[in-house]
């Protein structure tokens, strides 16, 4: 079949490679979408500890194949999409059902074969049943599941002022989430005017370009500052400035991915005198359900922050989009075309 391999880390090619062939807890699937994000982006630089040669991809729908003769639930023919997270369920965490922090965590795309491939093998219990939503629909839900995660952390309440650093598909997802959870007012902050006028289209009432007038303009709108702040830059500069946003008591969320070894001033005086909260959020936990009924209800618009649909061979292309954020929002490869 023909996949996308990370060779090693910087060495991709596109390839022919054997079909995988389906354990007998396991289900095959044909991959219909799949979603490219960062974190690819960051295991081909060898920034993210993952396992070489790979086949990346973890946010994928597909249609079952054949599945596996321990395989009851699960018929050939049905459309699903992957949760790529596969935990020990022996370590301590996962005792305590906290498998997103398993201590000998793997994933599909990071440290198996994943989805940018037309066929990939998964376990039986990693599958959900996607119904009438599109495939396209379907690789978006990985992702969605990842926000609601960060959310149930942070904790919204009715009428709460969120404010999103960062307005690529993740803090798009956030904003919606936010939203649908009874925030009263969301705002986006993002470098490119692009990415804020379509932060609007999907309902965010203020858009701000960040730059050095920014902590002024909105100290000016919000003298009290907001409930809740959230980084989904990943960007170390931004998140030090956080907790200059945030209202007396308030509360900060770490959801982008900054590098690994990166530091950041804080203040721990100011953040004891103004009980500043600051949570992290990693992964998903069972999100998986609630994200698809989501979409299911129409309460989150997945479809819209799709920009670009490429054929596997385009993977290349995939990746300069990517990188060059202002033309590009959620990017999927389509295995199947
Ligand atoms: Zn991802
Ligand atoms: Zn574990």
């Amino acid at each position: 079949m023909e996949a996308v391999v990370f060779q090693a880390p910087g060495k991709v090619k596109v390839e022919w490679v054997d079909d995988p062939m389906p354990g007998s807890d396991e289900v095959l699937i044909s991959v219909k979408a799949a979603g490219l994000c960062g974190t690819d982006l960051h295991i081909y630089q060898g920034e993210f500890p993952a396992s070489f040669p790979l086949i990346p991809g973890h946010e994928f729908a597909g249609e079952v194949i054949s599945v596996g003769e321990g395989v009851t639930h699960i018929t050939p023919g049905d459309r699903v999409c992957v949760d790529p997270n596969i935990p020990c369920r022996r370590c301590t965490p996962c005792k305590r059902n906290r498998e997103n922090l398993c201590q000998n965590l793997r994933a599909y795309g990071v440290h198996l074969p994943g989805g940018f491939a037309k066929l990939v093998s998964v376990k039986a219990e990693n599958v959900y049943s996607i119904g009438d939503l599109t495939y396209e629909e379907g690789a978006m839900i990985e992702p969605l599941a990842c926000v609601l995660h960060g959310i149930e952390i942070l904790g919204i309440h009715p009428g709460d002022k969120v404010l999103i650093f960062g307005a690529g598909p993740i803090g798009l997802l956030l904003a919606q989430v936010c939203k649908v959870s009874g925030a009263g007012e969301v705002l986006s902050v993002d470098l490119f005017q692009a990415r804020l006028d379509f932060a609007k289209e999907i309902g965010v009432e203020g858009t701000y370009l960040s730059g050095p007038g920014l902590p002024k303009e909105l100290q000016q709108r919000y003298p009290d500052g907001l409930d809740a702040v959230i980084d989904a830059t990943g960007v170390p500069q931004v998140v030090e400035r956080l907790s200059g946003y945030v209202k007396d008591g308030g509360k900060i969320l770490y959801f982008g991915v900054c590098p690994e070894d990166s530091e950041v001033k804080l203040d721990p005086f100011d953040i004891y005198r103004r009980e500043l909260k600051i949570f992290g959020t990693f992964s998903l936990l069972v999100n998986f359900i609630p994200a698809i009924e989501l979409v299911k209800k129409g309460m989150v618009d997945v479809k819209s922050i799709v920009s670009h649909k490429l054929a596997l061979k385009e993977f290349h292309k995939a990746m300069d989009l990517i990188r060059n954020k202002t033309d590009s929002k959620k990017i999927l490869l389509l295995p199947g075309d």
